[in-house]
């Protein structure tokens, strides 16, 4: 077996490796519609919306684009702090939808604070919930306060990615209109599924756009547990399958997510590694790499362990390393990556 520590794809989750095992079902018949409806009843529940919850066939980044494109018009004004290379992909994806983006960039491995979004004049803002590339975890609720206190119409666009069961997430009560996530983090299922999650706010101010974006296509067919194209069915069944399991324990089940990434913060800290972000996602444990000690290295030693690490993104390639227990592992298991982990690192620095 081989040790899958990147933050996305993940170790699946037995229900859905169970699930992916069934027969093909035809989307347009009863078991498919009900299996479909189901996925979306248990999504809004993880999500905590009221609202609802759109299930496409795509991954995360198509979620993103759908929320920024059916949610703002071309030439709206939006907000957009870059602290990451994901925020920084919501910038672009705004860019790209011909809005009129003003970005505000900080250090990686930082998160932008309420003073920072405290600005008055803006439709929109996009933040990234878990910043998966520097490991950052931003306060969805308090940056969503500071920019409505400015903007009372404005939408709080999130992606929900790797926050999405790992991470307490709740639309209306974080204040955020609209969420994206997808089917491979935290939801320990397979890459082909992209969620967009819309409170009530948001769908009152849908502007669709797009033919395959177009979410209030979607919204129709959805809510009669058929999507407007061909869905990957089988995938939604997996998640419905993982929700089933791990939704009535949610609570113990952060709080494991939360226990295993510290775990992993503990064991580089004592190796004496220096983790990159300021206040931390349990999504993932990112740290610099030591003084002269060269990724390759890092990734060697774990992949002659048989575990799959992860480097940096964008500016922080060859600087930083990740790794992450968010698929299926529980606690003995991450005991386990723990110790491979000090292993590793004892052909990677030199006992002292
Ligand atoms: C993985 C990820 C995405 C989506 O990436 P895809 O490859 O399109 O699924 C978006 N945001 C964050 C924070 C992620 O970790």
């Amino acid at each position: 077996m081989e040790w899958l520590l990147t933050p996305g794809p993940v170790r699946l989750h037995p229900k859905a490796l169970e699930a992916l095992a069934r027969p093909q079902l035809h989307h347009r018949t009863e078991p498919a519609r009900a299996l479909f409806l189901r996925a979306r009843t248990l999504l809004k529940e993880a999500f905590g919306t009221q609202g609802e919850v759109l299930i496409l066939t795509g991954s995360g980044t198509l979620a993103m684009e759908a929320l920024v494109k059916n949610l703002f018009a071309p030439g709206e004004r939006v907000l957009v702090p870059v602290y990451g290379k994901f925020s920084e992909r919501f910038y672009e994806i705004a860019l790209e939808a011909g809005l009129a983006v003003r970005r505000l960039d900080f250090p990686y491995g930082r998160v932008p604070g309420p003073e920072d979004v405290a600005r008055k004049g803006y439709r929109g803002l996009l933040l990234v919930h878990s910043e998966t590339s520097t490991g950052a975890l931003a306060d969805l609720p308090a940056l969503a306060r500071a920019f409505k206190a400015e903007n009372p119409e404005g939408l709080v666009g999130a992606d929900m990615v790797t926050s999405l069961l790992l991470k307490e997430v709740a639309l209306e009560a974080f204040g955020v209109d609209a969420a994206a996530s997808g089917s491979q983090k935290g939801l320990m299922c397979p890459p082909g599924l992209g969620f967009v999650a819309l409170a009530p706010r948001a769908l009152a101010a849908l502007r669709p756009r797009g033919y395959y974006l177009d979410l209030s296509r979607e919204l129709r067919a959805q809510r009669e547990g058929e999507s407007a194209w061909t869905p990957a069915i089988n995938l939604v069944g997996a998640v419905a399958a993982v929700l089933e399991e791990v939704l009535p324990r949610l609570e113990a089940h952060l709080e494991l997510k939360a226990w295993q990434n510290e775990l992993l913060y503990g064991v580089g800290e004592a190796l004496g590694l220096r983790p990159l972000p300021e206040v931390r996602s349990p999504a993932v444990a990112a740290f610099y790499l030591p003084e002269g000690v060269a990724y390759g290295a890092v990734k060697e030693a774990f992949a002659r362990r048989k575990a799959v690490i992860a480097g940096g993104q964008g500016p922080l390639k060859g600087r930083i390393f990740r790794l992450s227990l968010m698929g299926h592992y529980d606690r003995y298991e991450a005991l386990g990556v723990a110790a491979l982990f000090r292993e590793a690192f004892s052909d990677i620095l030199p006992a002292s």
